[in-house]
């Protein structure tokens, strides 16, 4: 068995963050272990996209494009990738631990017969030569090292926590059509439309910001200040459980154990006490900042930066300083 393979996971015509993160540490895996490194991308009409996966760092594409793989559904991405890792047997399949992936790779595992390490925050190559993942446990208080002795080894990588590669303009890599064979146990599921919450909202799991709100808020109507103050940083807002079970926010904007899981260059929470279910989510953010007027909250214990205050005071202030910096 041979080759390290990452799923190309797409989303709205464009491949997601995550692949390029996984790419990127695919290289050093793949230098380890001697074998190529190459992109698994599903889809229709998605050829175009086998260039960015060059550029990303695969050597090679595989490619199944067939108006059947247009919209993901489960039946279908898992036939047709289960089929090819049958044929072509790589050593290693990753996935990013995205809605997607979190769906898909453990079917895929499930109908290989082999392990899925998920929501993995770091990957190493051991010195018999198998991949050992680190993931959290315990809703993050505990770390585990996993290894998995089937092949292909597969996980699913969380996003934003292995570095993303430089662009290499102009690589090129092979493109290997392949062909897709569904029959209609594999089209059970028919996605007609997808819709979306609002616009070009930042996605929480990919956001580089994070700004979040609490209870501390006091009601929907003040999450306007949190917008404006993501709006000037170019970052997601979030929320915790409270605010979600108060009706004040969407389920999708949840961060935490039963919410996303978020690993940001800056997560400022806002009015938010730091419950271990909320610190699940966010407490692997690089920086994070905590506005709570009360000094023993233990979001303090986990803050990089913590202002005691009320928050409809500071974060208009912050927000208007925000804007000169960033103009400067
Ligand atoms: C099984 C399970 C799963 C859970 N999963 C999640 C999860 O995924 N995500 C999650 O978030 N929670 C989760 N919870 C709930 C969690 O335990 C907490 O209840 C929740 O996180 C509290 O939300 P909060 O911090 O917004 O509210 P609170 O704990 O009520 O804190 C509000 C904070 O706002 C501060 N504040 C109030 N007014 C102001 C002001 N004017 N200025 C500044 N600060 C102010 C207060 O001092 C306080 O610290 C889960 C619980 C269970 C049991």
């Amino acid at each position: 068995m041979s080759g390290v393979w990452v799923f190309a996971e797409t989303r709205d015509g464009k491949i997601i963050k995550v692949v390029n993160e996984m790419l990127n540490a695919s290289k050093d895996i793949g230098a380890k272990l001697g074998e190529d490194v190459s992109a698994v991308l599903l889809g229709s009409g998605v050829e175009a996209l086998a260039g960015d996966l060059a550029a990303m760092g695969a050597k090679k594409v595989l490619l199944a494009d067939d108006a059947n793989l247009e919209k993901y559904t489960p039946d279908a991405y898992t036939k047709v990738l289960a089929d090819l890792v049958k044929q072509h047997e790589p050593s290693v399949l990753l996935f990013g631990n995205s809605a997607v992936g979190k769906d898909l790779a453990p079917s895929v595992a499930a109908r290989l017969g082999v392990g899925l390490c998920s929501d993995c925050t770091g990957v190493e190559v051991d010195g018999e030569n198998r991949l050992v993942f680190t993931r959290p446990v315990y809703a993050g208080k505990a770390v585990t090292t996993v290894v998995c002795n089937e092949k292909p080894q597969m996980a699913t990588i969380r996003p934003n926590v292995l570095p993303p590669g430089e662009l290499e303009a102009g690589a090129s890599a092979d493109v290997e059509k392949v062909a897709v064979e569904l029959g209609e146990a594999d089209l059970r599921t028919v996605v007609r439309e997808i819709l979306k919450l609002a616009g070009d909202k930042v996605e929480l799991t990919e956001a580089d910001v994070i700004v979040s709100g609490g209870r501390g808020m006091k009601g929907p109507e003040n999450y306007g200040m949190l917008e404006e103050m993501a709006e000037v940083l170019g970052a997601a807002v979030g929320a915790s459980r409270a605010a979600v079970d108060a009706g004040w926010r969407d389920h999708h904007d949840q961060v935490g154990q039963t919410g996303k899981v978020v690993n940001p260059s800056l997560y400022i929470a806002c009015g938010i006490s730091g419950a271990i279910q909320h610190l699940a989510g966010m407490k692997t953010a690089k920086v994070i900042v905590a506005i709570n007027k009360d000094p023993d909250a233990p979001i303090f214990k986990v803050a990089d930066y913590g202002i005691v205050g009320d928050l409809f005071k500071v974060v208009p202030i912050m927000t208007e300083e925000l804007k000169k910096i960033l103009a400067e």
